[in-house]
């Protein structure tokens, strides 16, 4: 990769251009970790071309596709389950549907689905197993309608957006008012306990499972996700813990297994102060259109 094709970016969060250095790799990209509201983010990061192409492959449909919805599953009806105390039917759009498993936690006589997906297979395979109507891309290349939608969501794929808050206006816009908006994190603090050093060796059996060309572009903290909520005109209603799903994976030690369990269950059904969110392994943070 060239140097011109790398990009170098504000916090995507809060926009300040203060930052501390957070973890090379030995590569032109680095991670940097904004001194104002401790998001964790790429700058300067990989071209576009080539976070596209791994986007593309990740999630065309496939055995990595399904093996990725099972693990999911879990979570996702845990998830859909406090979107209901929101709102009991309208029109949903989730951004980043994958398979579309998402849909599956909702009744069809009480919800119209709509999808985006960047996958052309998984796309294609939405509209051949669910009433969806998904367009194939990016939320920039749509053209959505004012007010339309009672609740968007936006689950697990936060991290790999270009201009967060670009998204998050046209979410705004496209939102009914009194509509919801519902964003799925990993926790902070869990994710870099989680995914470097010693905890990352035992279960992975490497050192980082990080890697700063990757398409993982930002990691919010609970206070940056916020701060983006709020400067895009949305009220945060609800920030809610999520116990982690990967728990199930079929090739993990029982000690792995237990112990991890024992960790989730902390966060299970918890609604803690915002900072908290940080040692969950993944939270769901509510917005409203007043
Ligand atoms: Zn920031």
């Amino acid at each position: 990769m060239s140097n011109s094709e790398l990009e170098i970016v504000n916090c995507p969060a809060c926009d300040s251009s203060d930052y501390s250095v957070w973890m090379l790799d030995g590569k032109d990209t680095r991670y940097v970790k904004c001194k104002s509201c401790g998001t964790i983010y790429a700058s300067p990061r990989a071209s576009w071309s080539s976070r596209y192409n791994w986007l593309d492959q990740e999630f065309a449909y496939g055995d990595n596709a399904i093996e990725n919805a099972l693990i999911r599953q879990e979570g996702l009806s845990y998830e859909a389950e406090i979107i209901k105390r929101y709102s009991n039917s309208g029109k949903l759009l989730d951004i980043g549907c994958d398979l579309g498993d998402f849909f599956s936690c909702f009744n069809q006589s009480e919800w119209k689905f709509f999808g985006i997906e960047v996958s052309p297979s998984a796309a294609e395979y939405i509209r051949q197993h669910y009433p969806a109507e998904i367009f194939t891309g990016l939320l920039n290349q749509t053209s959505l309608k004012d007010n339309n939608f009672d609740v968007v969501t936006m689950l697990d794929t936060l991290f790999y957006v270009d201009y967060p808050k670009a998204d998050f206006k046209e979410i705004f816009r496209i939102l009914k008012p009194g509509g919801y908006f519902a964003v799925e994190m990993p926790g902070l603090n869990y994710q870099m306990l989680r995914s470097r050093g010693l905890l990352c060796w035992l279960i992975d059996r490497q050192w980082t499972r990080l890697c700063t060309d990757s398409s993982y572009i930002c990691w919010f903290s609970p206070k940056g996700l916020k701060k983006l909520f709020t400067t895009t005109g949305f009220v945060v209603d609800q920030t809610i813990s999520i116990p982690s799903p990967s728990v199930s994976r079929s090739n993990r030690s029982n000690i792995y297994k237990l112990a991890s369990k024992i960790y989730y269950n902390q966060f299970k059904s918890s609604s803690k102060h915002v900072n908290a969110n940080s040692w969950a392994p993944r939270y769901l943070m509510i917005g409203r259109k007043p």
